[in-house]
């Protein structure tokens, strides 16, 4: 038996409240004297039905829990009034709500605490009133889950399935309703990180620097991959440096032997249901393909190579 906080009084605050304390070494005694506790059988929280739904739900913007959540630059006190002007349809904050809570790709208890604010702000804009509002909001709550450090252990006290789910379903729609093709890669980032295929939302990033870095896994030699007019190339010399530099197309498709078969699969359907974004889909299904070496002529599978230097 497990003693806890009465799952019948606001108990998704204690449940925090004892993450937290678990995770800083804290005696739960000692802080919190008006506790009532209840005996449940549950071996944890996330077992027992009521702790269970309690322990989900949202952290109100005037809540004290947000100082005791970290962010880039300490407590997360100030991300409810970000959150408060994000939710006024103001676009303003974003860009330092970015820095504090998805810094270089790093994530903090209370970026996780926003996500499903940002869900919910997402939810409630009128893609065409805010095009690019709208997409923004949803890149920041996709960069935070592809984020290497967003794992179940790290992200559960907060997040719900129906989180993923209905993430994706918005990030989908606004994809099919949206031309900008910088905006459709950052939407198609967004919604492989909710569908739970993050290492393809980070290797995506190469669009973004029409750029992607790797060595040959045979020779060593460093190769730049290009996008070119139907899908990729690679050069075992920088093409800025040396324009005539042999480029060899990458043979898209899905090798059989890759390891992400799934998210090829997944891509594949996504990019099936949008409309234009021809160079996209190209540039992405070469991702799926063999590339080879220029330098020693070694064929490899592109994206197994990149993932392993994502997660380098
Ligand atoms: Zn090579």
């Amino acid at each position: 038996m497990t003693l806890r906080p009465d799952c019948s009084k606001k108990s998704w605050r204690f449940f925090l409240w004892f993450w937290l304390a678990d995770n800083r070494g804290m005696d739960k005694n000692s802080v919190s004297p008006q506790n009532q506790f209840h005996v449940c059988d549950a071996p944890s929280a996330l077992q027992c039905q009521d702790c269970f739904v309690r322990a989900f739900e949202m952290i109100d913007l005037d809540s004290p829990q947000w100082a005791e959540l970290q962010t880039a630059y300490g407590t997360a006190s100030e991300v409810p009034a970000m959150l408060e002007e994000l939710y006024a349809g103001r676009a303003e904050p974003l860009d330092d709500l970015f820095s504090y809570i998805c810094h270089q790709g790093s994530i903090y208890t209370g970026s996780v605490a926003a996500l499903p604010h940002l869900l919910k702000i997402a939810q409630a804009v009128q893609i065409e009133d805010l095009p690019e509002f709208k997409v923004d909001v949803l890149t920041l709550a996709g960069a935070i889950c592809e984020s290497a450090e967003f794992t179940p252990e790290f992200y559960t006290p907060y997040i719900k399935k129906a989180f993923f789910e209905e993430a994706l379903v918005l990030t989908l729609a606004t994809l099919r309703e949206f031309s900008n093709s910088s905006c459709a890669l950052y939407l198609l980032k967004a919604a492989a990180a909710f569908a739970g295929h993050p290492g393809l939302a980070r290797v995506l990033d190469g669009f973004a620097d029409e750029e992607f870095s790797t060595s040959c896994p045979t020779c060593k030699v460093d190769l730049y991959i290009w996008p070119a007019l139907h899908g990729l190339t690679v050069a075992a010399e920088d093409p800025v440096v040396f324009p005539d530099t042999e480029r060899l197309p990458v043979v898209a498709g899905e090798p059989a032997e890759s390891t992400y078969h799934e998210a090829y699969q997944w891509v594949v359907q996504v990019l099936g249901k949008i409309p234009n974004q021809l160079s996209l889909k190209e540039g992405v299904k070469a991702l799926f393909g063999k590339a080879t070496c220029p330098a020693c002529k070694h064929e490899f599978l592109l994206l197994d190579t990149l993932m392993n230097d994502s997660l380098a």
